[in-house]
């Protein structure tokens, strides 16, 4: 779990004076240009983004200016201040928000809740504790927690070349493949403590090693005092890139493409499907190398399969930890994907997906809005407070990490049980995400 508790004690908290009032205004449908026309109005102090909507601290002056741009406003009571407000991101296991908080802003797995003080200090105990429930943050003046596609000041315009590569590697992408794939895993138990779990770890051992160019180990880590295992296959970037183009191997960078193939339910001893948590993002990661093998590229990349994930991101910590410093310093980026595949919606319905990362990493994750913009009808939006996945574990140790997560996945009726399985999914949308995904990889590895 990530080490948020520090973050939050180091920032101060913004609080409103007494004439200003808070007011969120409905920005989805702004663009870019009004939004930052709103968020620079006169008596507007501060505001905090968070999709499609935009909340404000303002003078009576300032919220007469917001009105008069048109959007819908909901003014908060006089006696709802900064304090009153976190951020919540939905972590790994579900949990009733506690009595006295309302929901104000619902962007599936990130709210704005408002609390009394009891809520509230309830919210914060669970932050000291690390829930791996909630992601508890506060309210940070100018902060970005979530940025919809449409509000994002546009990227140049990307050049042919990488235009003819990103259509290039994403027409590679098989969703039949895949899906043959989450069948086989959903087809397991996989909990780590099932025999499962150890099959799974073979079988997508022997899928890695059957493609040309890769070297495939074996990590094994333990969870509470027992073994688990992460697959993980390597594959240099000389093999197919034109002889010119191509770095010494100190010199090419590592990108890292990673999914848990782990998985729980509320009966682990007799089944844990996981088709959506997480077969759709482990058959994600021998999807990408089978497209990446075929490829040419300049960088090396990693694919790996994580385990111990639900019990708290062992895998991925594992991984992290015993990473040389010489190829730590070696990584361009890290994508995680956990849970691509399910669409309330489905086939007929929106295609939704979230990345999230930190502000710091926006330029990397912006080589995965910009792919999906050229080659997939996804709708993109971005997190700036990442909580309670794989990424987290590569985040913590201060390298440049997303994690693609379908938008809809805390309102998947099946998360975590031993129904999650196949049938439950849209393999278009995680089609699209995969298409997204090896776009940003050509574009990241030439
Ligand atoms: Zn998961």
């Amino acid at each position: 779990m990530r080490n948020f508790i520090l973050a939050i004690l180091a920032l101060s908290m913004v609080s409103a004076t007494p004439a200003e009032r808070l007011a969120i205004v409905n920005v989805a449908t702004a663009g870019p240009s009004k939004l930052n026309s709103v968020k620079k109005l006169a008596g507007v102090s501060w505001w905090t983004e968070i999709g499609g909507s935009l909340l404000v601290s303002a003078t009576p002056a300032g919220l007469v200016n917001v009105k008069r741009v048109g959007f819908a406003t909901n003014i908060l009571g006089p006696e709802i201040a900064a304090d009153n407000l976190r951020v919540i991101v939905a972590g790994h296991e579900s949990k009733p928000l506690p009595a006295g908080s309302v929901t104000l802003v619902d962007e599936g797995r990130i709210r704005l809740v408002e609390g009394d003080s009891g809520a509230i200090a309830v919210l914060d105990q669970l932050a000291r504790e690390k829930s791996p429930a909630l992601g508890i943050f506060p309210v940070e003046a100018g902060h970005v927690v979530l940025q919809l596609q449409a509000n994002q000041n546009p990227s140049s315009k990307m050049s042919s070349r990488h235009s003819a590569m990103v259509s290039d590697v994403a027409g590679k992408v098989s969703r039949e493949r895949w899906w043959g794939d989450v069948q086989k895993l959903a087809g397991w138990n996989r909990h780590i403590s099932a025999a499962g779990n150890i099959q799974a770890r073979d079988w997508i051992k022997s899928r890695l090693a059957s493609l040309p160019g890769m070297e495939v180990t074996v990590q094994e880590f333990k969870v509470q005092g027992r073994s688990a295992w992460n697959v993980v296959g390597i594959l240099t970037g000389e093999r197919l890139a034109q002889e010119s183009g191509v770095p010494a191997a100190g010199d090419r960078g590592l990108l890292i493409v990673g999914g848990h193939f782990d998985s729980t339910s509320e009966r682990t001893s007799s089944a844990a499907p996981g088709a959506e948590d997480n077969a759709s993002g482990a058959a994600g990661v021998i999807e990408l190398a089978r497209v990446m093998a075929e490829t040419p590229h300049s960088q090396d990349i990693i694919f790996v399969a994580f385990s111990g994930e639900e019990q708290g991101l062992y895998g991925s910590a594992a991984f992290v930890d015993e990473l040389p410093d010489l190829e730590k310093e070696r990584i361009r980026g890290v994508l995680t994907m956990d849970m691509i595949a399910y669409a309330k919606g489905g086939n007929g319905g929106p295609l939704g997906v979230l990345i999230e990362t930190e502000s710091e990493y926006a330029a990397f994750a912006r080589n995965f809005t910009d792919a999906a913009a050229a080659v997939t009808k996804l709708q993109v939006s971005t997190s700036y407070n990442p909580f309670g996945s794989d990424h987290v574990s590569f985040l913590d140790a201060g390298l440049p990490a997303i994690l693609a997560i379908d938008a809809d996945w805390n309102r998947y009726g099946h998360y975590h049980r031993s129904t999650d399985t196949p049938d439950k999914l849209t393999p278009e949308l995680a089609h699209e995400i995969l298409k997204m995904n090896a776009g940003a990889l050509a574009l990241l590895t030439n």
